[in-house]
Formats: C-alpha cells, sequence, structure tokens
C-alpha cells in the first residue's frame, strides 16, 4: 500500500482497460426490448460516463453536490426544487414519506411505521400498476397507506372527492403503457380536487421524457427514473415544490440512508440530462417521417417475407416511439413467436427482444436502445431462424 492506503494493484482507468470486460465472460447483449431494468436500462452517453467516471474519483462536499444538483434540476424541470436518489421506484417512497411525515424527523426514524393517521395515500384502481415490484409496495414502504379507488376501468369523480379526508397524505397518479388505458380521472382533474383539499399530487412519470409538462400542470412532486428516457446512470430524479424536496432530502436520515445515490451517479446524471435536454430542444420536422419508423420499415424489408409471418411498424400509446411488430402466426410459419424468441436469445450476441404481447404470438423490436450494427444483425438472425422453419 502506498499514496493514502490505495492498492497498488489498482490502477487508474486508462484507455486500453475502458471497454474491457472481457473478465466477466459474458456474451454481448442486443438490446431490442426497450430501456428495461432487466437489460442495464439504457446505455449512458458516453460523455455522460465519463463525467461519472471522473466524479468517481474525486471528492466533494455531498451536501454541495445535492444543493447544485437542485439547482440544475429547477432550471430544466421549471420545478421549484429537486433531487436525486437511486430509482424512480426510491422517489416514489421518499416522496410518499415526505407528504406522510411532513417533514417531523421523529416519523422519519419511524417510516414506514408512522405515529400520524394523516398517511393515506389515494391511487386510482386502474393506475396500481407492477413495473418489477408493486407499486403500492412502495407506497407502503414510505409509510403510507394506499387507498384504491374506482374499478380498473372506471373511476367517477365522487371516488375521489370523497376519498379526499383529514387523513390523506397526497394523491398518487401514475403516468405509463402499463395503467389502464381509459375510464381514469386525468391528470387536471385530480390535480383540481386535489388542490381545493390542500392535498398534494404525486406523479410517477418514471419512463416519460417531458421533463417540465407535470410540473407545469400543477403537480407537487414529480418523479423520473434517471435511467429511462435521460439515459442516465441508474438513479432517479424527484422535482417539484418546497418544502415538500427537503421533506425528501430529509428522508437520508432514515428510509433514504437504503436508497443512497452516490457522487458519480448524481453528476453522470446531470451530465446525462445536459445532453438529454439540449437533444431535445433541437428543432425538428413535422412532416417528415420520424428516422426511427424508418429504420424499422428498413430492418422489415431486410428481414423479408416469410410464410406465417405479418410485419408492420407502429406506434407507442403515450411516447413518440416508433417498433417493428413482428407477428408469428404458429400453424403457417410451423414455429411459434416464443421459440423465434428462445432462438433470438440462445445465439451469440443474445438478442433480446420486447415481449410483452408473446401470448398473441408477437415480438416487438425497439429501436431506441439499438446500436447501428445491431439491425443486420437481428435481420440475419430472423432470417435464418424463418428460413430454417420453412426448410
Ligand atoms: C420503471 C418504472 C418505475 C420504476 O423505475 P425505477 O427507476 O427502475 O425504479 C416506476 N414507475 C413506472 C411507471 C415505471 O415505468
Amino acid at each position: 500500500m502506498s499514496d493514502g492506503g490505495r492498492p497498488e494493484s489498482v490502477k487508474p482507468a486508462d484507455e486500453s482497460s475502458l471497454g474491457r470486460l472481457d473478465f466477466l465472460n459474458l456474451p454481448p447483449v442486443i438490446n431490442a426490448a426497450g430501456k428495461l431494468t432487466a437489460l442495464g436500462a439504457s446505455a449512458v452517453y458516453p460523455a455522460a460516463a465519463r463525467a461519472g467516471a471522473e466524479a468517481a474519483r474525486r471528492y466533494f462536499v455531498m451536501e454541495d453536490l445535492e444543493r447544485a444538483a437542485g439547482r440544475f434540476l429547477s432550471e430544466v424541470t421549471g420545478a421549484e426544487a429537486g433531487f436525486v436518489t437511486s430509482c424512480a421506484a426510491a422517489g416514489i417512497a421518499l416522496s410518499v414519506a415526505a407528504c406522510v411525515t411532513e417533514g417531523d424527523l421523529n416519523e422519519i426514524s419511524r417510516v414506514p411505521f408512522v405515529h400520524t393517521r394523516k398517511n393515506k395515500i389515494v391511487v386510482q384502481r386502474g393506475h396500481v400498476i407492477n413495473f418489477g415490484a408493486d407499486l403500492l409496495q412502495m407506497v407502503r414502504l414510505g409509510g403510507g397507506e394506499p387507498v384504491q379507488i374506482g374499478s380498473v376501468n372506471k373511476v367517477e369523480p365522487y371516488a375521489l372527492e370523497g376519498n379526499l379526508t383529514d387523513e390523506t397524505a397526497a394523491v398518487l397518479y401514475v403516468v405509463s403503457h402499463h395503467t389502464s388505458s381509459h375510464g381514469m380521472l386525468s391528470l387536471p382533474e385530480v390535480i383540481a380536487a386535489a388542490e381545493a383539499r390542500n392535498v398534494p399530487v404525486i406523479v410517477d412519470a418514471a419512463a416519460e421524457s417531458d421533463l417540465k409538462k407535470y410540473v407545469k400542470s400543477g403537480a407537487d412532486l414529480v418523479v423520473y427514473s434517471g435511467h429511462k428516457a435521460i439515459g442516465g446512470p441508474t438513479s432517479g430524479v424527484v422535482v417539484g415544490r418546497e418544502p415538500l424536496i427537503s421533506y425528501c432530502r430529509r428522508q437520508n436520515r432514515g428510509i433514504g440512508r437504503t436508497m443512497k445515490v452516490g457522487k458519480e451517479s448524481i453528476v453522470g446524471l446531470l451530465a446525462a440530462l445536459s445532453i438529454f435536454v439540449e437533444e431535445a430542444e433541437q428543432p425538428r420536422s413535422e412532416e417528415s417521417e420520424p428516422a426511427d419508423a424508418v429504420r424499422m420499415q428498413q430492418l422489415m424489408a431486410a428481414i423479408g417475407s416469410w410464410p406465417g409471418v405479418t410485419m408492420t411498424v407502429v406506434r407507442d400509446r403515450t411516447r413518440p416511439i416508433h417498433r417493428l411488430q413482428v407477428h408469428v402466426d404458429p400453424d403457417k410459419a410451423r414455429l411459434g413467436a416464443d421459440e423465434v424468441v428462445r432462438r433470438l436469445e440462445e445465439g451469440n450476441p443474445i438478442i433480446k427482444t420486447r415481449n410483452h404481447q408473446l401470448e398473441h404470438g408477437i415480438i416487438q423490436i425497439d429501436p431506441r436502445t439499438m446500436e447501428p450494427g445491431d439491425d443486420a444483425a437481428i435481420a440475419r438472425r430472423l432470417r435464418q431462424i424463418f428460413s430454417g422453419a420453412a426448410d
């Protein structure tokens, strides 16, 4: 040991060691599934990865770094304040804890087993999703007691009105393709009703890309994933009003400690955010077809036509994302969509597709996470699979 206790065997990263993960002995993965946690969420912008790596090798007065991060988050979202946590799920739990404890340190030290009865968190039944874990568990983790209102396909205004009581700590509103697509109260309706009762509204916008919309609409706290649309390192963002954001930050003396985020993630996230915001501000021509839609059409042509295989380019329900949808008719194609997925996944590189609708014979290819050479590799593998089945 020398140099302040740094082990001599560990050399600072140099160019030749970057990108060398051979020691892990894992085959490469082509991600055509989207920004999924199970696949490492997103490939961080190279400049953001470099900024995070640089930060990892330095010291900071962490409180100052957190405050600077808050100022930056305010700037890009238009919110009064903001803070960085370990992921959106943590952001939900901390937002709930902020609303339930209202900053009381004794209550913060007790979360999730708080004394206050003002711990009810109202959620529309069609918003009770599972994003890999149950939304309501994050509510309970933050000391909230979920109150589900209405039915999965219908929530009437009276169900909200009637459940906003003196014991309501917040309303949680979820924006996601996982929620019920109709019959839910809109965000403006929810905000109007909650505001009239002085109840804060938390918006879970984890996977959304519009960083201003929900703040502007009057939500009190808005939660984003740092590693989804923003393309940053694994992290979460909460932005909104004071003093609620301070109450979120104060949870670091309680459950927030288990959701700690380090200097490398904070700096990496901020670097990713600045690139993301700059890209989002680039003017886009409205008439021309989005580049991803064109790219998916080209992929479709490269795959070619096969018996029992129908392909179309489809748009996401809530976001401007275009994907290639491959429908496999097991009788005509002589193999099922599940078999196609199995063969995509067992090769080298591993090819991961978006399989939410696999039981309907549908495989989707998501261009957002694909690298330039991936299209050709996917087309080649699919041609092999379909031609083998057609023999
Ligand atoms: C992904 C997601 C989450 C969880 O996000 P993490 O950052 O992975 O914790 C929560 N809510 C919604 C709507 C999501 O899509």
